[in-house]
């Protein structure tokens, strides 16, 4: 009997339920006292999971992040996670709430066990048992336990972030924000810290924005592209790539060539590829001129929304 039973889980995956977290956001737009439109009517519906908040510099990402943190006002608009008002019950948010911030600030003189003890206690944990096993399972998660007793100033970028995250699951968070986590990691680092990121995100909803197309490919379940404080896209990469599936073409070029291909095509990417242009282009038929299809990737998607050849799109 107990073998049978065992069988049936085993061919059955979808029994182990997941918490199902829903983030929903209608309509936010803030607009900084200089005039700057940061946010613009931003719908997004999120659901536990990776997601991805693609965008370039200047986007509205952190203004987008930072009003779901709780820590600075939106203009109008609803914004909820399950059934708690984020703009209104700041309070239940934050309780519930995980935070990296783009920057934050170590002590250096203090080791990772120490500082986690601290922001342990000044979260209410006092029953110092229950703390010593948090902290070292915190330690543990973000791959820190060896290091645990060495000065935070001595850290890498990679560790520090991974510092960072272990101190924004000191309450055990269902909503995780992490604003541009990877910029200025190695590649080993990122991938240390994609590891950390994907775990978190089977239990709770994770954010992540970022410029970096890879994170997004590498990690996400769903994603949106943000510019200029409006979404453009909301799909998940898998669905974006299909949607341009035979329509991207690529050639290498001169330079020379370049500003009158612009001129004649929707040029959605131009890279240097050792030492000459290599263009990709968006079109519903074959071009004229040499031009190769293309399997699309993501940054093709991100491109095309981006320097507008394609319509803003949500896949609900
Ligand atoms: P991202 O995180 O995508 O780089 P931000 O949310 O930081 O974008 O910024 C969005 C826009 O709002 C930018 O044009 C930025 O210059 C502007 N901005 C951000 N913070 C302020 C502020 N406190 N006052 C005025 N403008 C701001």
């Amino acid at each position: 009997m107990k073998h049978i039973k065992t069988n049936i889980l085993m061919k059955n995956p979808t029994q182990v339920t997941l918490p199902q977290h829903q983030l929903k956001i209608s309509q936010l737009s803030k607009t900084y006292a200089n005039g700057t439109k940061a946010l613009q009517q931003v719908d997004l519906n999120i659901s536990t999971g990776m997601f991805g908040l693609l965008g370039p510099n200047g986007a509205g990402k952190s203004t987008f992040m930072r009003t779901l943190a709780t820590l600075q006002e939106a203009d109008s608009g609803a914004a909820y996670f399950n059934d708690i008002n984020i703009l209104k019950d700041k309070h239940a948010l934050r309780n519930v709430l995980g935070y990296l911030p783009q920057e934050f600030g170590l002590y250096p003189k203090v080791s990772p066990e120490n500082l986690l003890n601290h922001l342990a206690i000044l979260k209410g944990i006092l029953h110092k048992k229950t703390r010593q096993q948090l902290v070292a399972s915190l330690l543990q998660k973000t791959n820190l336990y060896e290091v645990r007793k060495k000065k935070l100033g001595g850290f890498s970028g990679g560790m520090k972030q991974r510092f960072g995250i272990a101190q924004a699951l000191i309450t055990n968070p269902s909503l995780i924000i992490v604003d541009e986590p990877t910029a200025g990691l190695d590649p080993a680092e990122r991938n240390r810290f994609y590891n950390l990121l994907a775990e978190l995100g089977e239990q709770a909803i994770v954010i992540l924005s970022t410029h970096i197309v890879e994170d997004v490919k590498e990690l996400c379940t769903d994603m949106a592209i943000l510019n200029k404080g409006q979404i453009l896209l909301k799909a998940s990469p898998t669905d974006a790539i299909q949607m341009l599936e035979g329509k991207i073409w690529e050639k290498h070029v001169a330079k020379a060539e370049v500003a009158e291909l612009k001129d004649n095509f929707q040029v959605i990417s131009e890279k240097m590829f050792a030492g000459k242009p290599l263009i990709h282009i968006y079109s519903e038929g074959q071009p004229l001129n040499g031009f190769r299809q293309v399997e699309p990737d993501l940054e093709d998607v991100y491109f095309s929304k981006i320097f507008g050849t394609t319509q803003s799109t949500v896949l609900v």
